[in-house]
């Protein structure tokens, strides 16, 4: 272990292990034998890589833009700019890793799985001249004015190191907003922290039909209502769980809810009141859809849910059937004002938002240092000299599909170049 470290990196997650490693690199080609430590609270770097894109580590989205971002866009405008996900998909070739497009831009490994990502990040790291410390929680910081440096404070050690790169991720939802959590520390060095609500994660909603709906995977249309005016629509499988509704396509419309729960505001604006509606037939217009369930009323005799079940399945074809007629009617009695209004259940079936969110199955947090503390052109922080960062811990989050990870990389990469140039300055 060194005395004074060049640089203490804190998180071994996406974005800590490409700054560190790209940092010791540019250290190295300008012959300087300043040390870097990486510290890490989990028993292993890089863990939580595995579980990402359900093991198969959805790397990055050729299609990145800024409108994939959320909260202070500029730090991911910046960083795509400068390292777009071509550049991504460039160094993991450079590493020896090929990739493969599997729909619409999303970039996995070509062997499908996180662990091949987890594992070149982390020798990248173990050859590089890093110390690398696991089961190190650090949990204080001090500044030296005298000395000009950072004492890191951690459950078993302290580290002196001249510069400190923040790449610890979001909030853990194992843990409570203690005064000890990272962002405190991250706040007494003179920093601004939003407000922090999960995001990707399932919907909390009311409604007497969900209970019964619960195993269901459903394919259809889903769009984020609010006072009547269509804020977001996303396609894909919808699952229907106990009391909350989920999918990639809910994922991406949970940080807009949440954003709702907390600052009863989305992007600034006030509203009322924010529901889902959900078109179980999309791919069938109202018209075409209204005409096949007309035209087979004179052929059959069966009650009007059953009908339902060859478009819907039995569950959801009875909860749907009931929200719009109370009681299941047989299909012949519906007169043709009561199918179009069957047919508007379909294709609008609508469940209200509940009041709260649960910190439990995020994939990521939204909120965090904001644009007023961090320059987004470098990653540097405004008010404490020498502190940097990287990844989640920034206030800006992606939609599902890549966009995180490459956030992640790109910062990562950027502010350990900039670390690295910093030392002549
Ligand atoms: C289940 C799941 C699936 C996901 N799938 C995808 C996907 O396919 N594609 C995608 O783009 N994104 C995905 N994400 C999101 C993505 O994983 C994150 O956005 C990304 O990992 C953020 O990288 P990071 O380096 O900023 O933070 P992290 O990867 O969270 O790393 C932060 C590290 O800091 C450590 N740390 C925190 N506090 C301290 C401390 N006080 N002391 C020491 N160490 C500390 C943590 O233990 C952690 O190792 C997924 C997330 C989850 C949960």
């Amino acid at each position: 272990m060194s005395d004074i470290y060049y640089l203490a990196v804190i998180g071994a997650g996406a974005s800590g292990l490409v700054a560190a490693a790209v940092c010791s690199k540019e250290l190295l080609k300008s012959k300087s034998n300043e040390k870097i430590v990486l510290l890490e609270k989990e028993n292993k770097i890089g863990k939580k890589i595995l579980a990402t894109g359900n093991g198969k580590c959805n790397m990055t989205n050729i299609n990145a833009s800024a409108n994939n971002y959320y909260g202070d866009i500029e730090f991911a405008e910046n960083a795509l700019q400068k390292f777009s996900p071509y550049d991504t998909i460039k160094y993991f070739n450079n590493l020896g890793i090929l990739t493969r497009e599997i729909s619409q831009g999303r970039i996995y490994p070509y062997t499908n799985q996180a662990v091949t990502i987890r594992d070149i990040l982390c020798k990248d790291v173990q050859r590089e001249n890093i110390d690398i410390i696991c089961d190190t929680c650090v949990i204080d910081i001090n500044y030296n004015k005298l000395d000009k440096l950072y004492t890191i404070i951690t459950n078993n050690i302290n580290i002196k190191a001249k510069k400190i790169l923040f790449a610890t991720g979001g909030r853990p939802n194992n843990q409570k907003n203690s005064n000890n959590s990272i962002y405190s520390i991250i706040q007494n060095l003179g920093h601004k922290v939003t407000d922090l609500f999960p995001g990707l994660c399932p919907v909390l909603v009311k409604s007497p039909y969900i209970k019964n709906l619960k195993g269901i995977r459903h394919t259809g249309k889903v769009t984020l209502i609010a006072d009547n005016k269509p804020l977001k629509i996303e396609f894909g499988e919808i699952q229907f769980n106990e009391n909350n509704l989920s999918g990639i396509c809910v994922f991406n419309i949970s940080r807009l809810v949440n954003e709702y729960i907390t600052y009863k505001t989305i992007n600034n604006t006030s509203y009322k009141r924010l529901k889902i509606s959900l078109d179980l037939c999309a791919d069938y217009s109202f018209e075409d859809l209204y005409d096949f369930l007309f035209n087979f009323q004179s052929k059959t005799d069966i009650m009007g849910s059953e009908l339902l079940e060859g478009l819907l399945g039995k569950n959801l074809s009875q909860a749907v059937y009931k929200s719009a007629f109370g009681n299941d009617i047989a299909y012949k009695k519906l007169s043709q004002s009561e199918i179009k209004t069957l047919t508007s259940k379909i294709k609008n079936f609508v469940f209200d938002i509940n009041s709260e969110y649960v910190w439990k199955n995020n994939q990521i947090t939204c909120g965090g240092v904001s644009i007023k503390s961090v320059n987004p052109n470098n990653f540097k922080s405004k008010c404490s000299k020498d502190i940097y960062f990287c990844g989640e811990v920034l206030n800006v989050d992606g939609d599902c599909g890549g966009y995180n990870l490459q956030f992640a990389f790109s910062s990562g990469i950027l502010v350990g170049r900039e670390i690295a140039n910093d030392k002549n300055k």
